[in-house]
């Protein structure tokens, strides 16, 4: 395979974007990402933190200690992965990370693969959705993105902006896809208002080091609280309702009370700090 390094955004040809790798590289080792040319985009993506506005370059390890950041943000990227990855993993690719639902992360022709079956809805299911599981009951697993889309963020891409929120779409029979980033759309920025306050909590199967059983995230602007939440459907939940609307599959009902319980410590935090 070949790799190129890009100088410019009229470079890409096609190729797959490389950003840190640590999420492509290894999702070309294991086959379930094909192609025959990779294009480096760290030197045409912007890196830096300027007040509201982060380059999609960053690193979740330069996210953790800005204090530009708000609050939210920061704490999801210094709880995610570990201090190796947070140092080459970028937001960008943060946000484009894919399911580690396991079936799928094992080739099985589910329904994510194009197939016409869940096998985590009959199967085995602990780590998986609690909203909008009938079709796919995988679980996102990005603290970055339930932060953002708390925060109200916006991307800019090189075709548009968009908020973050619409950067992600629950698949259908028509369409598996989990978002609607376009062929040869590149994220270059993200613009992050700042909030009032803002928080992000979130259970692990260990104390560190673990993707989120459940994340939450609760911003709040001009006297309103936005919450979003990771690793309960299949894209970054925004909460519309109350958690209890959530429909559990027989093994994960415990993730409803993980959410009950984060969301109300979510609000009072915001309500005392
Ligand atoms: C063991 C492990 C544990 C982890 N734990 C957590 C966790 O707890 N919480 C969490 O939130 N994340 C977690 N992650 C995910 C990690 O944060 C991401 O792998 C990392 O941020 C991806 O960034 P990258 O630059 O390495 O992306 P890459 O691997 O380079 O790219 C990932 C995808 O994004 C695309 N891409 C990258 N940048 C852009 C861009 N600017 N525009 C368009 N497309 C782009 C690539 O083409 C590719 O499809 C974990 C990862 C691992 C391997
Ligand atoms: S949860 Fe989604 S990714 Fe996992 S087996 Fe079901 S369809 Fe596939």
């Amino acid at each position: 395979m070949e790799l190129r390094r890009a100088s410019s955004l009229d470079e890409l040809d096609g190729g797959l974007l490389l950003s840190g790798g640590t999420e492509l590289v290894p999702l070309l080792r294991n086959g379930l990402v094909q192609g025959d040319s990779l294009v480096d985009i760290r030197g045409v993506v912007p890196r830096g933190i300027d007040g509201p506005r982060i380059g999609a370059g960053a690193t979740l390890a330069e996210l953790e200690c800005d204090p530009q950041v708000p609050d939210a943000l920061r704490e999801a990227c210094r709880l995610a992965a570990s201090p190796q990855l947070r140092n080459m993993g970028t937001l960008g690719g943060n946000l484009l990370q894919s399911t580690r639902c396991w079936y799928w992360r094992l080739n099985w022709p589910c329904r994510l693969h194009g197939g016409d079956e869940c096998f985590a809805q009959e199967g085995e299911h602990r780590e998986h959705a609690i909203f909008a599981n009938d079709f796919c009951a995988s679980a996102h697993p990005s603290d970055v993105a339930a932060a953002l889309v708390a925060l109200g963020a916006t991307l800019r891409t090189n075709q548009r902006e968009l908020t973050v929120a619409e950067l992600y779409r629950l698949p259908t029979e028509d369409d598996r896809r989990t978002t609607t980033l376009a062929e040869g759309e590149v994220i270059l920025e993200v613009e992050v208002p700042a909030p009032e306050r803002s928080v992000y909590l979130k259970a692990m199967e260990r104390k560190r080091w673990a993707f989120p059983l459940v994340g939450v995230a609760a911003a709040r602007s001009d006297g309103v609280t936005r919450i979003a939440l990771a690793g309960v459907a299949p894209i970054p939940w925004l909460l519309e309702g109350a958690v209890e609307a959530a429909t559990p599959l027989p093994r994960n009902a415990y993730k409803v009370d993980v959410a009950k319980a984060l969301v109300r410590r979510a609000e009072a935090a915001l309500e005392t700090s």
